[in-house]
């Protein structure tokens, strides 16, 4: 689930006419939907209702807990509950952020994906180029995609490839030591002699979400078991973030906000207006014990999975709901902040939930349970570690310094990578 960004304080030029198109329209009751659209596709300073949904998995998981975890965990329950949105604002500071909310399945065929790499090594490795720089000035290709690796050298490969790239992913620097290369080049018998390397990486463009998943769940065992107070509650608000993301359908398709069927806009419909008109009044949160998973790393796979196999349901209701509802009561005006927004109104958004046969209920219902399960299985299989003596989890400067930086990157917005809401 994303963000929708508040307005500027200071409306910028560009902004304007869609101010006074929505007054118009305020005016002018009822809205047409095609109108609504053909006039306002830049509405998207639309206010925080992707927050209700995560803020409400982080809180209502965390009371779920076995006693041994609540002694620790409800105690700082505002901040897993305020924290749960922090993946979200990273979005506008870092382009790694970006893809870790989603992953595009039909990039990879169709189910059951075998060809899908279910570990990030493997996945990056059928994704990224190695290019080098010759003493001549010549750049070219040296290793992955039209020039693939002969498979006898694919476990050499691979040991290089983890050492070299994916060790220093995050740091932003896609130059590759020569040094390190060289060897390798030489190892194979190859006769290129390259004076820089650097490599270029396609597997985020389509989104990283279970393998980030995969990985945050075993920083957040070591977590547990250094019984370092603030990282667990940063990484479990983080993962609660992630697994929200998970079950929703439309974070597992590249056709995310129906843009490639004519359904503009469905994104923020089904994740965030939906949850915000009816979650709290209608919604069973009731979900029971977490429960220890086996295999954590297949099992953030399958929630990817079961979210991909109901895109198909998404899509299809609201299509024949915009056929088949008077259109001049599917879109409605709300004031949202002091701004006006064209948004979809309370009776179709119902009669698109019952269409779904209340599948958004039961998403939000199974990322309760699968964030709770995920927090208690990394608190076991850390060897349920006493959780009644923790640190009080203050931040330290350097943190209060980064999350300032990070507010003020969100409130000068602009985000980095794809925006789901335009
Ligand atoms: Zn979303
Ligand atoms: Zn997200």
């Amino acid at each position: 689930m994303h963000i929708r960004r508040l307005p500027p304080q200071t409306p910028q030029t560009s902004q304007t006419p869609q101010t006074l198109q929505t007054q118009d329209r305020r005016l002018n009751p009822p809205v047409r939907e095609t109108h609504a659209r053909r006039l306002n596709p830049p509405v998207r300073q639309q206010p925080d209702w992707g927050f209700f949904a995560h803020k409400r998995i982080n809180r209502l998981a965390t009371l779920t807990l076995p006693p041994e975890m609540m002694v620790f965990f409800k105690p700082n329950i505002d901040y897993l509950t305020d924290h749960a949105v922090d993946p979200d604002m990273r979005r506008y500071a870092s382009k790694h952020e970006g893809p870790r909310h989603y992953i595009d399945l039909d990039n990879y065929g169709e189910p059951p994906y075998d060809q899908l790499p279910r570990q990030w090594v493997d996945a990056m490795l059928s994704h990224t180029e190695i290019w080098m720089v010759n003493a001549a000035g010549d750049t070219s290709l040296l290793i992955g995609g039209k020039k693939p690796l002969q498979p006898v050298w694919q476990r050499d490969y691979k040991f290089w490839f983890s050492r070299q790239v994916l060790a220093r992913f995050y740091e932003d620097d896609e130059t590759i030591s020569v040094d390190s290369l060289q060897t390798f080049l030489d190892f194979m018998g190859r006769k290129e002699k390259p004076v820089a390397a650097f490599y270029r990486e396609h597997l985020s463009e389509h989104g990283v979400l279970p393998w980030n998943l995969q990985r945050m769940q075993r920083q957040l065992t070591e977590a547990f078991r250094q019984r370092d107070s603030r990282r667990i509650l940063k990484l479990a608000a983080d993962m609660g973030h992630y697994i929200g993301d998970a079950h929703v359908p439309l974070h597992t398709t590249s056709n995310y906000n129906g843009q490639k069927t004519g359904q503009h806009g469905i994104h923020g419909f089904w994740e965030s207006r939906i949850p915000e008109l009816f979650a709290d009044d209608t919604y069973d949160y009731f979900v029971g014990k977490p429960e220890y998973v086996e295999r954590t790393e297949d099992w953030f796979w399958q929630a990817v999975f079961d979210s991909n196999k109901l895109v198909d349901s998404v899509l299809t209701f609201e299509k024949n709901l915009r056929r088949s509802f008077p259109q001049d009561r599917q879109m409605c005006p709300d004031m949202r902040l002091g701004t006006m927004v064209v948004t979809p109104c309370r009776d179709f958004a119902a009669a698109y939930q019952e269409s779904l046969n209340n599948m958004i209920e039961r998403r939000l219902r199974a990322a309760i349970h699968a964030v709770s399960s995920a927090w208690y299985t990394a608190w076991v299989d850390a060897g349920e570690p006493d959780l009644s003596k923790m640190d009080k989890p203050l931040m330290n400067e350097q943190e209060k310094k980064e999350e300032e930086e990070l507010r003020k990157t969100f409130d000068r917005g602009r985000i980095i990578g794809r925006a789901e809401d335009h």
